[in-house]
């Protein structure tokens, strides 16, 4: 699961050379950056194919809508979007996560509540979704257009339409997952751990640096199960062998981002063993010293009820063994509070884990019952009043850990992603350092450089000096 990514019926890369009379596709995105990695490989297939898109519902010939079915608000902004789509269009194909579940009464959800959409597909279905288009509007013809290669497998299409800033990008490594978590319903939506070839990921990873790609974000649902579907097999890229394999896989990342200087950032890493081979490369400077780990709890019975991976773990031991090694690793995670069944001392352990394990960032849910997820079946479903008054608890002690943590950065000098820079950044602008994972933490707020001569552009790196905090955001001076 993810922060929700809304996109409007545009793209970033919107082509505009394409004659006027091709057909036109609006396009929402919903949901995670895993739905967001769905939504370019159509839009990628869309513009191979000579399709253009519209900015507007009305001035489309079709409106394509990807969902996200993750929670019950999730659910209803998904919903209310097609309802408005159909409303101002007419024509609607529906795809992603929402579009694999299932009705209360039986047949498909999506159907049951907006019976005249054109098509429902599930998630991670470009084909499904082009044969959509193709049945109802038409594949335009264009003699230079179809020279162009199709997208070469369903994964593939990050180095093509993007929908996040120029100077980064997601890059997916697998689909899937092979946990149960009790709360979860995507196992159900997106089926099995499924890697991708090892060789594909490392030439999508190229393609991003070569555009200009400045930060890699390594998506999945369980990055640390990397190749488990396929017993670790050795793949090939660039003519040498490689393991499909989380270590082998970030090892190779490092080395193609260093003639950038670019940043690789990992998301969704369980707290397993074998994650602490990973530290050394971001000692070594490889990969950023980041980790987004979902702990979600950590008390082990609630962990236990939960059905959560690594649930066996111990967690405050492996985070102190891995700041051995690399003293300015940043963990980020996420925590849901008021699970079924969860006591006041359960919840107090989570907090004086929260406190100890000094969390930089941690996000928290109240717990909200997910259709179709086992959890519902839990005795012990606390009151929404309990569940939101634990989860303000913990956003309280969460807020103390990461501002003490970010006070001790003051006077110090960090390098910082340039996000924003009007007029070359003169009166300042904001980035990102390597703490800070776009969309899910802090800024970097840049004030306007003491010397005339230096300006800030975005998608550069600058070096500036920590001069404040601000809530969960730095506030620096370029130097
Ligand atoms: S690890 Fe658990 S929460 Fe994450 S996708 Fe798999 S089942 Fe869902």
């Amino acid at each position: 699961m993810g922060q929700s990514v809304k996109i409007g019926p545009m793209t970033a890369d919107t082509p505009t050379a394409l004659a006027s009379s091709s057909p036109k596709i609006g396009f929402i995105s919903l949901g995670c950056p895993k739905a967001l990695t769905d939504s370019e490989l159509i839009l990628t297939q869309l513009r191979a194919e000579g399709y253009e898109t519209s900015k507007t519902f009305a001035g489309a010939d079709l409106v394509i809508v990807n969902t996200c079915g993750f929670i019950d608000d999730a659910v209803k902004e998904s919903l209310d979007t097609i309802g408005e789509a159909l409303a101002e269009n007419g024509k609607v194909i529906v795809t992603g996560c929402l579009g694999a579940k299932a009705g209360d009464g039986g047949g498909n959800l999506v159907k049951n509540v907006h019976p005249s959409v054109l098509a429902v597909t599930g998630p991670h279905a470009t084909q499904e979704v082009m044969d959509a288009v193709h049945r109802h509007v038409p594949k335009p013809h264009d003699p230079f257009l179809d020279l162009v290669p199709a997208v070469r497998d369903e994964f593939r299409g990050v180095a093509g339409i993007k929908l996040t800033p120029r100077h980064y990008a997601y890059l997916k490594i697998s689909e899937g997952c092979n946990h149960r978590c009790s709360f979860c319903i995507i196992p159900s939506m997106r089926g099995d751990l499924v890697s991708r070839p090892i060789g594909d990921v490392l030439g999508d990873a190229r393609a991003l640096f070569e555009s200009g790609v400045k930060e890699l974000l390594v998506i999945s649902q369980d990055t640390s199960a990397y190749g488990v579907d396929v017993k670790y097999r050795t793949g090939f890229f660039d003519g040498q062998p490689v393991k499909t394999r989380m270590l082998d896989l970030c090892a190779r990342l490092g080395e193609l981002a260093a003639p950038y200087g670019a940043w690789v950032r990992l998301h969704y890493v369980y707290p397993y063993p074998h994650v602490d081979e990973l530290l050394p490369l971001m000692a070594e400077g490889k990969v950023l010293p980041y980790l987004d780990v979902p702990f979600q709890h950590a008390h082990p019975d609630v962990l236990k009820r939960m059905k959560r991976p690594a649930s066996g773990e111990r967690n405050l031991e492996r985070l102190a063994a891995w700041r051995a090694v690399c003293p300015e690793i940043v963990v980020r995670s996420t925590f849901i509070a008021g699970f079924p069944g969860e006591t006041e001392s359960e919840f107090e352990t989570l907090l004086d884990f929260l406190r100890e394990a000094e969390i930089d960032r941690a996000g928290c849910f109240a717990y909200s019952p997910v259709q179709g997820a086992s959890a519902n079946d839990l005795p012990g479903m606390l009151p929404a009043e309990v569940r939101e008054e634990r989860r303000a608890r913990f956003m309280a002690v969460a807020e103390e850990v990461s501002t003490r943590k970010l006070q001790r950065r003051v006077g110090a000098t960090m390098q910082v992603l340039v996000d924003h820079a009007p007029a070359l950044g003169r009166k300042g602008g904001s980035g990102r350092s390597y703490a800070d994972a776009p969309e899910i933490d802090g800024t970097v707020r840049l004030l306007p450089p003491e010397k005339a001569s230096k300006t800030l552009k975005v998608g550069d790196f600058t070096r500036a000096r920590i001069v404040a905090t601000d809530g969960h955001d730095l506030v620096a001076l370029p130097v």
